[in-house]
C-alpha cells in the first residue's frame, strides 16, 4: 500500500465470480453491468475481468460511459439504455455501440443520425413493464415496435434487442412484469421484428427467477462478488467480494473517561480509551450514517467506529490493543479474510450494498490484483 487510503480490488474474484455465475444461470449471453465506474470498481480494468470470465456483453447507462469504454480499447459488444434528449447518437453509433431506446423520439433520432453517417444503427427497444422509469409504456408499444419495423426495413436501424427492467419487489410482481415482457416479445414479432436479444433478469431474477432469463442476463451487483439479496450472502452464493477498502492508522490519542468525541460529541469515552484516527470520510464515500455503528479491522482485529464521521476521517475506539501509526485500516472487505463486509455497512448507514462500493470517491486510488 502506498498512500494512506486505497480501494484494492481483485479482479481474479470478478473474473471467477462471473464464470462461477454462467455455469449457475446459464444462459446463451451474459451481460456484465460495468455503469457507474464499474459500481466503484472502475470500468475498464473490471469490463476486461468479466469478459475473461465469459461475460459478452458490457452494459452502462450512458453513451460517455460505453465511449470511455471504447477508449480504453475495449471492442466487445455494449449496450447503453439512458440517455440526455441531445445525446451524442452519432459517436455512440461511430463506435458500435448499441442503444437501448425508449421512446419514438429517439428511435427516430437515432435513424436519422444513422443516415447522416450512412450507417445502421444497432438498438434494443426497451419496454416499460412495471418499473415506472424509462422504456416504452404499454400503451405505446405497438405504434413504437411498427415505427421500429419500419426503420429496420428502410435500413437505419436494425433491432438487435427487446429488454425491461424488473423492480425486484417481489416474485409476483416479477412474474406479472414477466407476463407484460412476453405481450411486449409477441407484439414486436406481430409487427414484424425478430430481435435476438431478449432480456430482462439483473442478479436478482436472474438467480432465483429461471423464467426471466431469456436470451441474456444483465448482471452488475453479483459480478462484483455481492448478493443482490439480503438473505442471502456472497459465500452462500459462492461469491467472492472484490473491493477491499483500506486505509492507515494516522495517529494514536489516548483520553481520559468523559472525553468527547468529534463533531457533535455524539460518543464519549465511557472510560479512559485510546483512539486511532483514520484519515477517510464522507468526502471519500464512508457514509455519514454509520456514524457509531460500522465496525473496521485494525491489524486483524475488529474495533468500533465511534462519534461522528467526518468530511476526511473518523475515529476508532481501541481497547486495550496496542494500535500503532501507520497500522492497516480495513473498512470492508471479504469477510472470509475476517474482515468487516460491504454489507455489514451498508446495514449500519440503512443502506443497500451497491450504494457502499459505488458510492467511493476518487480522492481514493484504486489499486489491482
Ligand atoms: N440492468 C439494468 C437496466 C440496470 O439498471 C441495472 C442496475 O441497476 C442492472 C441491469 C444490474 O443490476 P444488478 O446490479 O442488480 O445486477
Amino acid at each position: 500500500m502506498t498512500g494512506y487510503r486505497e480501494a484494492v480490488v481483485d479482479l481474479g474474484a470478478v473474473t471467477a465470480n462471473v464464470a462461477h455465475l454462467r455455469s449457475v444461470i446459464g444462459t446463451a449471453h451474459t451481460m456484465a453491468v460495468v455503469k457507474a465506474n464499474g459500481y466503484g470498481h472502475g470500468a475498464a480494468p473490471v469490463a476486461r475481468a468479466a469478459l475473461a470470465g465469459g461475460a459478452d456483453w458490457l452494459g452502462v447507462a450512458d453513451i460517455e460511459e460505453a465511449l470511455e469504454l471504447r477508449s480504453a480499447g475495449i471492442r466487445a459488444p455494449i449496450l447503453a439504455w439512458l440517455h440526455d434528449p441531445d445525446a451524442d447518437w452519432a459517436g455512440a453509433i461511430a463506435a458500435d455501440i448499441d442503444l437501448g431506446l425508449s421512446s419514438a423520439r429517439q428511435l427516430q433520432q437515432v435513424a436519422d443520425a444513422a443516415e447522416s453517417l450512412g450507417r445502421t444503427a444497432s438498438v434494443q427497444i426497451k419496454l416499460e413493464t412495471g418499473l415506472s422509469r424509462n422504456g416504452v409504456h404499454e400503451s405505446e408499444w405497438a405504434p413504437v415496435l411498427t415505427l421500429a419495423a419500419e426503420l429496420e426495413r428502410a435500413g437505419r436501424l436494425r433491432v438487435r434487442g427487446i429488454f425491461s427492467h424488473l423492480s425486484n419487489a417481489s416474485p409476483a410482481d416479477d412474474t406479472e412484469a414477466i407476463a407484460r415482457f412476453d405481450r411486449g416479445l409477441a407484439l414486436a414479432a406481430a409487427a414484424g421484428l425478430s430481435p435476438e436479444l431478449t432480456h430482462l433478469a439483473a442478479s436478482a431474477a436472474a438467480l432465483r427467477l429461471p423464467a426471466a432469463r431469456y436470451a441474456m442476463v444483465r448482471l452488475g451487483i453479483s459480478i462484483y462478488g455481492l448478493s443482490p439479496f439480503d438473505d442471502a450472502t456472497s459465500a452462500e452464493l459462492g461469491l467472492v467480494p472484490a473491493m477491499t477498502l483500506r486505509g492507515r492508522v494516522a495517529a494514536v490519542r489516548h483520553v481520559a473517561a468523559g472525553a468527547g468525541v468529534s463533531y457533535d460529541y455524539t460518543w464519549r469515552a465511557p472510560v479512559d480509551s485510546s483512539l486511532a484516527l483514520v484519515p477517510l470520510g464522507y468526502a471519500d464515500g464512508v457514509p455519514r450514517q454509520a456514524s457509531g455503528c460500522a465496525r473496521v479491522s485494525i491489524a486483524g482485529r475488529p474495533h468500533p467506529v465511534v462519534g461522528r464521521i467526518a468530511m476526511d476521517q473518523f475515529v476508532v475506539s481501541v481497547g486495550e490493543d496496542l494500535v500503532r501509526v501507520g497500522d492497516e485500516v480495513v473498512l470492508f472487505g471479504d469477510p472470509a479474510a475476517g474482515v468487516p463486509s460491504a454489507d455489514e455497512w451498508a446495514h449500519a448507514a440503512g443502506t443497500i450494498n451497491y450504494d457502499i462500493v459505488t458510492r467511493i470517491g476518487r480522492r481514493v486510488p484504486r489499486s489491482y490484483r
